[in-house]
């Protein structure tokens, strides 16, 4: 942490950043730089189960003082993965081989993190989370501990390249840390809901913020996701009342989304694995659209049984009763790999055989699969609804159709994800029943700009008016044969975004359940015309920070 008492508090030059809106509120105060590694001296672990045990411990003091639920949850999970066997054992096994003990843990801890990296790019939080505990255990070892939070003297706000979980878990004391902006991270990521547990307002995905200097006076607007660089009361005054009128409506909204002049926007968690899928039936989601089928297929060298599958696919039908279940169908390839599916190896796995293009490999996976669904939804009464990721061509779809009805599955749809499919949503969506916009694909494909690659970040802003566009494609073709078009990518989950999704014509949006509460609040307050208006204008826009500004002041909500 730098030190900030020394420094005159100045302003910075005016302008605005931009990032993602991660924890509502508002905070003015000075910058703040914290580099990440940080750290000061303590008596080294005398072994791995001791320091297992004190970054156990400390994890779970700072889980009993948690503010909220989620929060508490949050290093309820770190403490569990710092007592893990499986971590444990292999950084043991390293050990025993003649490894220094903290060369051994970070080790083990990076070989895990790979391994769910592996599972797809929506692991990619808990691979985070892998390594951020490796390095506290590692930290033990060595006689290092993440630095707390000196007294500056005065708030402020706490800017990072990026904070782990644990970091944050340690750095934030809600009296000191006014505000918190990073580069990187995501509306997902454990230390934004660490933050929003603690109240503190942040912004994520803020390109240019380590740019700013210490003793800076800004004003972070976490509900909008900017962060100003100069300090206009004006601005602060209206941003608060706009906060305000979005926390009554936080506290005064629940259950099914809607517009304020009352048009539905159903809202549905996307769920990669069974204990998400039980966790977010918990809460007030109308819910799952996508269950990600991934989880059961990836890393495995043989495909699992279909009765397996039905087992799974009845748990998670089970336990959301009338509500909408869409199951997506096996989405290997790029950067999920299913190694019993021997998927060639290609040059540009993006670009390959993935998604329902593995049919063409002729294993009959999706068969199974499909017939799996089927057997699960029988006799259930439930809603059964199923999609194909990576559909590009009426072949693809009719294909997919045929197979889907063939096994007994009453409505299909597809992922609206290569910007072909947007392009001629009218032919693609002529027989079947709805499509669901990945938006994360869509603007890997839209802007040829690898997804997860994050100094591309600026060109997978979901504000990019090219993927609006494609979007709005989409919705064109569907409104010809009355169908349903939902978004599925993270841009749903953001609620500025969300309701330019909803202008388009998207009346289902599926995002990370901690990110409904928000969504539903905004949309509460936006009559359907509202955001039409908000969505011509993004779409008029020359570029993602033009779109994003030209909607600020429709959507102040
Ligand atoms: C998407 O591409 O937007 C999507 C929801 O699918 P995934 O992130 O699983 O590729
Ligand atoms: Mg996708």
């Amino acid at each position: 942490m730098t030190d900030t008492t020394s420094r005159a508090r100045t302003s910075g030059p005016a302008g605005t950043l931009h990032g993602i809106a991660a924890s509502p509120g508002v905070a003015v105060g000075p910058v703040a730089h914290w580099e990440a590694g940080a750290v000061v001296a303590v008596e080294p672990a005398a072994d791995l189960a001791e320091a297992s045990a004190r970054v156990v411990a400390d994890l779970r003091r700072r889980a009993d003082a948690a503010a909220t639920g989620e929060g508490r949850t949050v290093l309820q999970t770190l403490a569990a993965l710092a007592a893990d066997p499986e971590l444990l054992g292999a950084a043991a096994a390293r050990v025993a081989a003649g490894e220094p003990g903290a060369h051994a843990v970070r080790a083990a801890a990076g070989g895990y993190a790979d391994q769910l990296r592996g599972l797809g790019s929506y692991l990619r939080e808990r691979a985070h989370d892998v390594v951020d505990v490796g390095a506290r255990l590692a930290d033990c070892l060595d006689g290092r501990a993440t630095e707390e939070l000196p007294v500056p003297g005065h708030p402020f706000i706490l800017v990072a390249r990026d904070l782990a979980p644990t970091e944050t878990a340690a750095l934030l004391d809600p009296a000191a840390v006014l505000g918190i902006v990073t580069e990187l991270g995501g509306v997902t990521s454990h230390t934004t809901i660490l933050a929003r547990s603690l109240g503190i307002p942040a912004v994520v995905a803020c390109a240019g913020a380590t740019q700013l200097v210490d003793g800076w006076e800004v004003v972070v607007d976490g509900g909008g996701g900017e962060l100003h660089l100069d300090v206009d009361p004006e601005l602060v005054s209206t941003l608060r009342q706009r906060e305000r009128r979005l926390a009554r409506r936080l506290a005064d909204t629940a259950g099914p989304g809607h517009t304020a002049d009352k048009t539905a926007v159903t809202l549905l968690a996307n769920v990669g694995t069974l204990d998400d899928a039980l966790a977010a039936a918990a809460s007030d989601v109308e819910g799952v659209g996508p269950f990600r089928t991934e989880f059961l297929f990836l890393d495995r060298s043989e495909e699992p049984e279909v009765d397996e599958q039905v087992a799974v696919y009845r748990a998670v039908l089970d336990a959301y009763g009338d509500r909408r279940v869409v199951f997506r169908t096996l989405d290997a390839g790029s950067d999920k790999s299913v190694p019993f599916l021997h998927l060639p190896a290609e040059g540009n796995p993006a670009l390959g055989i993935r998604g329902l293009r593995t049919r063409t490999l002729g294993a009959h996976v999706l068969e199974r699969q499909l017939a799996a669904l089927a057997a699960a939804a029988a006799d259930s009464g439930r809603q059964r609804w199923v999609m194909a990721p990576t559909v590009s061509t009426v072949e693809e779809t009719e294909t997919f159709a045929r197979l889907a009805r063939a096994a007994g599955l009453a409505t299909v749809g597809i992922m609206v994800e290569v910007p072909a499919a947007a392009l001629r949503s009218a032919h693609l969506l002529a027989d079947i029943d709805f499509a669901s916009v990945g938006t994360n694909d869509l603007a890997q494909y839209a802007l040829a700009a690898d997804r997860q690659l994050s100094r591309l970040g600026s060109l997978l802003d979901p504000w990019q008016p090219a993927v609006l566009d494609l979007v709005a494609a989409t919705c064109a073709g569907a409104s010809l044969h009355g169908r349903l078009v939902g978004v599925c990518g993270e841009a749903a989950a953001d609620p500025r975004p969300s309701a330019v999704l909803v202008g388009l014509g998207a009346r289902s949006l599926s995002m990370a359940p901690v990110a409904v509460p928000g969504v539903r609040a905004m949309l509460a307050g936006l009559d359907l015309d509202t955001c039409e208006r908000a969505a011509v204008l993004a779409r008029q826009a020359r570029t993602a920070p033009e779109a994003r500004a030209a909607v600020a002041n429709v959507l102040s909500g």
